[in-house]
């Protein structure tokens, strides 16, 4: 399988600073900032730096660093946003890809999306 990076891509933008973002949480391999439309009151990208198209691509591909250092990423911005289960009331976590997900943007991002009840999570297919 072999996975094609578009490095023209608007979150490899932002990574290279070509557009401004609003970052929630910043480590070595990851990025995390706000959705620029928000469908709740928190609505966090979490990306690995790193060019991986999707989901798929990046657990194939990435470093065992880079997974642990995004991994652990996930946590800290559930934290900061007060999402998190030990004191928060959760989050839906949804990583859209390729065409059937519809994935708009090539570059894998985590949605974390809370601050409100989120409802059931997919249509049932008729
Ligand atoms: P997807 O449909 O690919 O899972 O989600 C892409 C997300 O990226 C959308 O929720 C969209 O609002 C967000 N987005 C698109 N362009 C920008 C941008 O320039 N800045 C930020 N912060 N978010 C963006």
């Amino acid at each position: 399988m072999s996975y094609t990076y578009d490095p023209e891509n608007i979150f490899a933008k932002i990574l290279r600073g070509e557009i401004p973002n609003a970052t929630v949480f910043e480590s070595e391999h990851t990025l995390a900032f706000n959705d620029i439309a928000p469908a709740a009151p928190t609505h966090v990208l979490i990306i690995p730096k790193g060019p991986y198209v999707s989901y798929d691509h990046f657990s194939a591909e990435a470093s065992d660093a880079e997974i642990l250092d995004f991994t652990r990423a996930i946590n800290e911005v559930c934290k900061i946003t007060g999402v998190n289960m030990d004191v928060g009331n959760g989050f839906r976590a949804i990583a859209n890809t390729g065409r059937d997900g519809v994935q708009d943007v090539p570059h894998f991002h985590l949605h974390i999306i809370g601050g409100r009840h989120m409802g059931r999570m997919v249509q049932k297919a008729d």
